[in-house]
């Protein structure tokens, strides 16, 4: 945008009185501070713009923020951060090397009940390649099928994380000539991901992470999206030390050592990108609050269990101690029904639950001898926790399928809370009906993406930042980082 005064990056937007009476503001406003808030105004301050990022919440970070509750570390959204590792702009910035990141040695495991011998079953997904295939057998046909499936891709984190979040409408088809051998590779693992008589371990390995898509069962796009996290589980799934919250606190300090502090104001909740007076405004909030501007289909809403216990989860596989994410419900179609019922109604007999047991790897997360957990299952949009039978309900179901798979569990926990889409939405409004993905990532769901991105400030008045635009959900701060580098193309 033409006429946007550049000044010294020492200034961000106090709205001082800059002399002769005239109250200054910011060269541009962001509204929203969730990793892509503060992902569009780190790369503006890089860049020497003034900004101020306006937030409706009492504290920074929005889906990736942590809270302390008696002592122990809560993730109040994202706990599992994968994108983060191989996000381009992340790398950039050095965020990657800021955050003192752990990576479980088993990126996720899925266990599917007792074994022929009697012992438990579980699939083993390994961050190293080779060790997945021996966890399945060499020879099996399960491992035959992994690899078909996953083992073109086994290796491409870095290359994985510029093709699927890098900036399609800039490049103008660069990236995905730059990345063609990633691509073709991708097209060889969809292909395979389709593969009649799928062995058992492999279709729930692979059914596990498609659901981490909410409403994506069975959409071709989420088997994409499913394969992009399959392949980065050989990269990494990692967790921060301190919780997602050391990623918002790392971003955070980079926005303040450019601007100095004033950058921010919490407890702000904008209504209309037209009430703020600086010229430009950044939107990494939900794109429905936008007068003229299309809104999203949205799928459906999520329901989030904390839980602190007095020890680590009894599995009776003992392996399954090790891994950083655990995904529960059974085999492949089992997850499949149980996803599909879960947009009209939450079944407690046997949902898909999205586990994660940071406290195992960072002692930082709880007091001594104690652990926290952290857990998901999808549930229809806008749902409170009386529509979802109540807390205990979602508390008893979540805690009946760690049971089933760790007897004596149940004993250990010593708090639980559940918030429900209903809840999520009051703390973070961008999170409509519980939506944490800022709409489907269907096919239409990413070409609305990509329209919103390439139509910059046009609609609504404001370039949508947020998860709601191109390359969609999850912690890589690349959708508030391309805003801002639009807007930054505009105004030169
Ligand atoms: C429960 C849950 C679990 C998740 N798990 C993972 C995971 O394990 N790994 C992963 O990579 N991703 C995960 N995600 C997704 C990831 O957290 C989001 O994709 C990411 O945080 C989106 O970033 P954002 O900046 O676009 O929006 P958000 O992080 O949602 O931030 C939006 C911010 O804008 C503020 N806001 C909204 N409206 C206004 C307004 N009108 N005025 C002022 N401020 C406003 C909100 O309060 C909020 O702080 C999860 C999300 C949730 C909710």
């Amino acid at each position: 945008m033409a006429g946007v005064q550049r000044s010294p990056a020492s200034w961000c937007g106090s709205g001082d009185d800059a002399g002769g009476g005239r109250v200054v503001t910011a060269d541009a406003a962001v509204v929203g501070s969730g990793p892509n808030g503060l992902a569009a105004a780190l790369t503006l301050a890089r860049a020497g713009w003034r900004v101020r990022v306006y937030e409706a919440a009492a504290h920074l970070g929005g889906a990736s923020a942590t809270q302390r509750v008696d002592g122990a570390l809560h993730d109040l959204g994202s706990a599992v951060h994968p994108t983060a590792a191989v996000s381009p702009f992340f790398g950039q910035v050095g965020l990657t090397d800021a955050v003192d990141f752990v990576t479980p040695e088993i990126s996720y495991a899925h266990p599917l009940g007792a074994g022929p011998s009697g012992g438990a079953a579980s699939v083993l997904i390994f961050r190293d390649y080779e060790r997945t295939l021996e966890s399945l057998g060499r020879q099996s046909a399960a491992a035959r099928a992994y690899a078909r499936v996953v083992g073109p891709l086994a290796a491409e984190g870095p290359a994985l994380g510029r093709l699927f979040l890098g900036d399609p409408l800039a490049t103008r088809g660069a990236c995905l000539w730059q990345e063609r051998t990633t691509a073709l590779r991708l097209a060889r693992s969809l292909a395979a991901a389709y593969q009649p008589h799928m062995p058992l371990e492999v279709s729930a390995a692979l059914e596990g992470v498609r659901a981490h898509i909410p409403g994506g069962s069975y959409s071709p796009a989420a088997t994409v999206a499913g394969l992009f996290l399959s392949a980065l589980a050989h990269h990494g799934w990692p967790v921060p030390v301190g919780g997602s919250g050391a990623i918002i606190a790392a971003l955070a300090a980079q926005i303040e050592d450019l601007c100095g502090d004033g950058w921010y104001e919490l407890g702000r909740e904008v209504t209309d990108p037209h009430e703020l007076s600086e010229p430009v405004v950044l939107w990494a909030a939900a794109p429905e609050a936008l007068a003229g501007a299309p809104a999203p289909a949205r799928g459906p809403g999520s329901a989030v269990v904390h839980l602190t216990t007095d020890a680590p989860i009894p599995w009776a596989d003992p392996r399954l101690a090790r891994a950083g994410t655990v995904h529960l419900g059974g085999p492949a179609a089992a997850l499949r029904r149980s996803e599909r019922a879960a947009a009209r109604r939450f079944d407690p007999a046997n949902p898909y639950v999205l586990l994660s047991q940071p406290s195992q790897f960072d002692a930082t997360r709880a007091p001594a001898g104690t652990h926290v957990l952290w857990a998901y299952v999808h549930v229809p949009a806008g749902a409170g926790l009386t529509d979802l039978g109540g807390e205990d309900a979602v508390i008893g179901a979540v805690t009946r399928q760690i049971e089933r798979q760790a007897p004596g569990f149940a004993d250990t926990v010593t708090r639980a809370w559940v918030r429900s889409p209903r809840e999520l939405v009051r703390g973070n409004p961008a999170l409509i009906g519980g939506d944490i993905s800022g709409g489907l990532t269907g096919v239409g769901g990413m070409a609305y993406r990509l329209r919103r991105t390439a139509s910059g400030s046009s609609a609504g008045g404001a370039y949508l930042a947020s998860s709601s635009a191109w390359p969609g959900p999850a912690v890589h701060g690349m959708a508030g980082h391309l805003a801002a580098v639009r807007a930054l193309a505009d105004a030169a």
